[in-house]
This record gives C-alpha cells, structure tokens and sequence, in this order.
C-alpha cells in the first residue's frame, strides 16, 4: 500500500494553507519527516492522501533578527540554527539543543517546527523553546494567531495542532540582553541517537552587581506529560543570592518535587531523578556564568 499519493511543496504560506483546506483534511503537513515518515511507516499513523512539504515556504524558513526579537520559521531545521552566531551568542541553550538532536544527518532535514508539533515533553528544541519563553504563531480555523509555547501542548505526543488542517508557521522570543544568558544540557545513552533520558535548559537574569538571580525559567523533561517550566525551582532562585547554598536548595527541592516517570526504553524513575540532580548541577552554574562574564561558548554541539 502507498503511503501517500500526493507530495506538493509550495513557496509561499498561501498555497500551503490552501493546499490544506483543499484536502479537508486529507493531507499532513510534513517538515523534515524524520519523525512523520516512520509513524506511517510502522503503522502509528494512517497513509495519508497528500503530504504538504513545508520546507521550501519561504516564511517559514527564515531566521530574522528585529532589534532584540528573533523570529525562526517553523520550516527552519536543526543544523541552521545551530550555524546562526547570533542564536549562539544570546539564546544559547537552542543551539546546544538543537545540536545534539539526532545524528548529522537528522539535523540537516529535522526541523525546529515539527520538534514542537510532535509535541513531546522530551522533545531537546522544545526544552529550551519553553526556557526562552518563546511563543508561537499558528495557522488555525482560517486565522493567523500567536500563542505562548505552553499552551501548544495538549497531552503526550498531542499538540493543540491537528497537522492534517492547521500550520505551525514560526517561534518569536527575546534574545539575551545583559546579565542575561541561557545554558542547555541533557543525558543521554552513549550511543544513543534519540530523545535523551533526560534534558534541562536554565534560562537567567542577574542584578546588576551580578550576585542575584533577579528572573530564571527552568525547563526540565521529560517530568511530566507535556513540556513543563519547574516552577518550585524558579520560585527558589527568583529573588535570591546565587552561591553554593543556593545550588543545593534547588537541587534538595528539585529532587523532593520532580516525580519523573519510568520509561521502559529510557530510564527508571530513580535514574531519571538521579539526572534532575546532575542537569542543574551543570547547566544552573553555566548559565549564570555566563550572564557574569558576557562570555559564551556553546558546549556539546555535535558530540551525539
Ligand atoms: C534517528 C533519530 C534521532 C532523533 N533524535 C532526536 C533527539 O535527539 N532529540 C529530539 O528532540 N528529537 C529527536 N528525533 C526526533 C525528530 O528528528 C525531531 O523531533 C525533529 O525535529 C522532527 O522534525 P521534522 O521536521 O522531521 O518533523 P516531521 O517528521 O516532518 O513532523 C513531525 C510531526 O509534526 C507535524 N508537523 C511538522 N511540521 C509542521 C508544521 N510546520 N505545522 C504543523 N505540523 C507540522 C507533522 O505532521 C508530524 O505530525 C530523532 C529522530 C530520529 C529518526
């Protein structure tokens, strides 16, 4: 059986909108397909009629920089903003996550937008989305709309997108401004090259002496069903001296609150909580490193 009978890959969001109102329905949107084509292929979704490629829509592949605001086109992959100095620079944590996904080749073709709607809570673009506080613009019913990157997720592997009508056109979030700097991590099996058992991105703001956590967003997954900030950790550092007493508060809390589930693929519960420890031992000191000294140097790009 075929597993679809129609490929189109239109230029602008117009056509592709129309292309997917024409089919009512019956076609899916499709980015890179590292994740689409093996859900058809090993049954976990129907053949479709049409795939709708949405790689070559000219919005939707785009980095643009506006003053402190970067806008990424859901179409972008993994590799180009892995390449994009200024992502580096002052949204680090994207470009550490983005560059351990997968393999070479799963970052030349995956892309940022359907890392998102595939909507899983351990999804590595994803994390850091949620530190960056990034929204997202949609295509839903007939409108364009921008929504907080939360509430894209209704449930494990759910987004509030049905792919077969709707578009996930681009993400916006503030870069780093100063004192401010972001930091990435996650564990994964060594040779693996999948989701991770577990991944943590710390996004900062310091007072201006440098001594006072001011704002923090900590993204920590999986730990629950959907993407999740871990609330009990920033109310910890928000408003607080960051020094050694401070790590191990965050760490005792962390690990009291978090109640991550056992994976028959990944990992067990234990494990997983041992690693809550481990990730923010490593990417809380690095972040804030970072908003101290001005200084960044990605780390970890490409090791997996
Ligand atoms: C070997 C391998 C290793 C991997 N390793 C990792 C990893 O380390 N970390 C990680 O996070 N992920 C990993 N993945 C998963 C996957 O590669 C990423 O999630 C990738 O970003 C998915 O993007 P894609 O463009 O290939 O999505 P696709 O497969 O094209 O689409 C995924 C889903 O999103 C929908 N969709 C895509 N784009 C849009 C859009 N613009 N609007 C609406 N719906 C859309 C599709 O209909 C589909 O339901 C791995 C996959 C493979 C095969």
């Amino acid at each position: 059986m075929k597993l679809w009978e129609h490929y189109h890959t239109p230029h602008t969001f117009e056509e592709a909108s129309d292309l997917l109102a024409r089919y009512g329905g019956a076609a899916r949107v499709i980015g890179g397909g590292t994740d689409l084509l093996l859900e058809i292929k090993q049954g976990h979704r129907p053949p479709v009629e049409a795939l709708i490629d949405i790689t070559k829509v000219k919005d939707l592949t785009h980095i643009t920089q506006n003053g402190d605001t970067i806008t990424i086109g859901a179409g972008v992959t993994h590799s180009q903003i892995v390449r994009c100095e200024v992502i580096a620079q002052r949204a680090t944590c994207l470009v550490e996550s983005c560059g351990v996904v997968g393999g070479p080749q799963v970052r030349n073709v995956g892309t940022i937008g359907g890392n998102v709607a595939h909507a899983l809570p351990a999804a590595d673009g994803t994390t850091s989305l949620v530190a960056l506080d990034a929204e997202a613009e949609i295509w839903q019913n007939g409108e364009r709309r921008w929504v907080p990157i939360l509430e894209m997720f209704a449930g494990p592997g759910q987004s509030i997108l049905d792919s077969t009508r709707d578009l996930l056109i681009q993400f916006r979030f503030q870069l780093a401004g100063p004192r401010e700097a972001s930091a990435f991590k996650r564990i994964m099996r060594p040779q693996g090259v999948a989701l991770p058992i577990l991944a943590a991105a710390v996004w900062v703001r310091l007072s201006e002496d440098g001594d006072t956590i001011e704002k923090s967003r900590v993204c920590i997954g999986p730990v629950a069903p959907v993407p999740t900030r871990i609330g009990v950790v920033e109310e910890v550092l928000n408003g607080s001296q960051y020094n050694d007493d401070l790590l191990e508060e965050v760490v005792r809390v962390a690990r009291a609150e978090l109640k991550p589930r056992t994976s028959k693929y990944r990992a067990t519960s234990e494990y997983r909580t041992e690693m809550v420890e481990v990730l923010l031992r490593r990417a809380l000191p690095l972040a804030v490193k970072r908003a101290r000294t001005g200084e960044v140097v990605p780390e970890g790009i490409g090791l997996q």
